[in-house]
């Protein structure tokens, strides 16, 4: 049986996790600190303090960004308390209607599926786009909210509707299969189209399981376990039917990388023990997109393009903070692009979760200017991070701003070299045929 106590009482009362900690920065108060949660996760759990709207309204205040985690000396699982503590408030006073109408469709693809497709066709209605050619959001088709929120497009095919189970290579180097993420199929489907182009320049088997479901984070991070281990159980099950054809699971998106990898395996050994071999087999072939590419295929040296573009590169809480994945981008990154590094690549965009963008999203919004304003002192053409979530926060601040910079994820920095690799190589062997006929003549 879980208790809040086990890994409250293991807190040292060091305090080094307090300076980064991105709620403790908006609002700094002990309560919202790394340290203060863990006394409070505790106090209540012995009856010292209640569990009332305070307490709601201080679980639900954290953004999950793992910076405590990461730098505690006894590696606090602090996130995953949040999230328990979370489940205990959903227990005592629900989850709105609109969440759980959300979380419905995390758990049917099909509803998603038809709301996307609505939401494709009805977008421009009920949303203003906003025109101008400075604008961000005309250039990314950004429709705008009420109260000036920007959320990204959807598409006309999602990428699961857009591409063929499986994409053979003409002599396979290897074999791995994709799972997208919510984001990346819906909105930037441009993330897997840039990961299916550097697949195939790789010579690389590609297997897009259709039958994937969300990894569940969002209704993790709200405390719904009902949905998260109903998707837990689902995505195992699933992946169970492939996962010894594939030389890796890939994941395009930090998000449903850590939930997938290390959010899965904290809740299963706390409150489904039953399955740790079963997630620990699956565990062993997830990857980060960059960090595989780097360690698992020869691309450093397959593009030799000058540089293209500059870059500043924001290291996503959920690759960066919970793996230490930050060597792995630039490294992809530094071959193609002028990486020019922004004051804290490590500071978190403040996105925070579905609770943090609609009910508190005063807190999202300090910390995403925070953000926009230390990327917008760097002189460089684009921002990068390995994130459509961060995509999404990012680009709204440093549209309030007024920063122009566009939004990449890596893939699609690398996919575009690749592109420009391949018309080099075309136009070399264009040239070479010219000087034979030259000769000739
Ligand atoms: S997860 Fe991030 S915001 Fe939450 S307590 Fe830890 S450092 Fe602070
Ligand atoms: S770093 Fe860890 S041990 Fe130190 S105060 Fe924070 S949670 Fe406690």
């Amino acid at each position: 049986m879980f208790k809040f106590s086990d890994i409250s009482d293991m807190c040292i009362k060091c305090g080094k996790c307090i300076p980064g900690c991105t709620i403790h920065r908006v609002n700094p108060d002990e309560a919202t600190s790394p340290r203060g949660f863990l006394d409070i996760l505790k106090a209540a759990e012995e009856g010292e303090i209640d569990i009332d709207k305070t307490f709601k309204d201080t679980v639900e205040s954290c953004f999950l960004c793992n910076q405590c985690v990461e730098i505690c000396p006894n590696s606090l699982p602090t996130d995953f308390m949040i999230e328990s503590a979370r489940a205990k408030v959903a227990e005592k006073y629900g989850i709105a209607w609109w969440k759980r109408a959300f979380f419905f469709m995390l758990r049917h693809r099909w509803a998603y599926d038809l709301i996307s497709k609505l939401g494709f066709y009805f977008q421009t209605c009920g949303f203003k786009i906003e025109e101008g050619k400075k604008s961000i959001r005309s250039r990314f088709s950004l429709p705008l909210l009420h109260k000036g929120r920007l959320i990204p497009a959807f598409r006309k095919k999602t990428f699961l509707q857009k591409y063929p189970e499986k994409i053979p290579a003409k002599i396979p180097k290897k074999r791995v299969a994709i799972f997208i993420g919510c984001l990346a199929n819906y909105n930037y489907t441009e993330v897997g189209d840039a990961l299916i182009e550097i697949l195939k320049f790789l010579d690389i088997d590609i297997f897009i399981p259709k039958k994937q479901n969300c990894c569940g984070a969002p209704a993790y991070f709200t405390g719904d376990f009902k949905t998260t281990e109903y998707l837990i159980k689902k995505n195992i099950e699933y992946f169970e039917t492939f996962i010894d054809d594939v030389d890796a699971i890939l994941v395009p998106e930090a998000t449903c990388f850590a939930m997938l990898k290390k959010d899965y395996e904290e809740y299963i050994k706390y409150y489904m023990p039953d399955w740790l071999e079963r997630h620990k087999k699956i565990k062993q072939k997830l990857f980060a997109t960059t960090e595989w590419l780097y360690k698992y295929t020869d691309i450093k040296n397959k593009i030799k393009t000058k540089p293209l573009h500059s870059v500043t590169y924001h290291d996503a809480c959920h690759v960066g903070k919970v793996f230490g994945i930050r060597k792995e981008p630039r490294e992809l990154l530094k071959n193609i692009c002028e990486i020019r590094e922004m004051e804290n690549p490590d500071v978190c965009c403040g996105f925070g979760g579905i609770t943090i963008q609609s009910e508190k999203f005063h807190l999202a919004k300090k910390e995403g200017l925070i953000k926009a304003e230390m990327i917008k002192k760097v002189d460089a053409e684009f921002v990068s991070a390995e994130c459509s979530a961060c995509r999404m926060q990012i680009t709204e601040h440093m549209d309030k701003v007024g920063d122009n910079k566009l939004f990449r994820h890596p893939l699609e920095l690398i996919a575009e070299a690749i592109k420009e690799e391949k018309m080099r190589k075309r136009e070399g062997k264009e040239r070479e045929e010219m000087g034979k006929i030259k000769k000739g003549n």
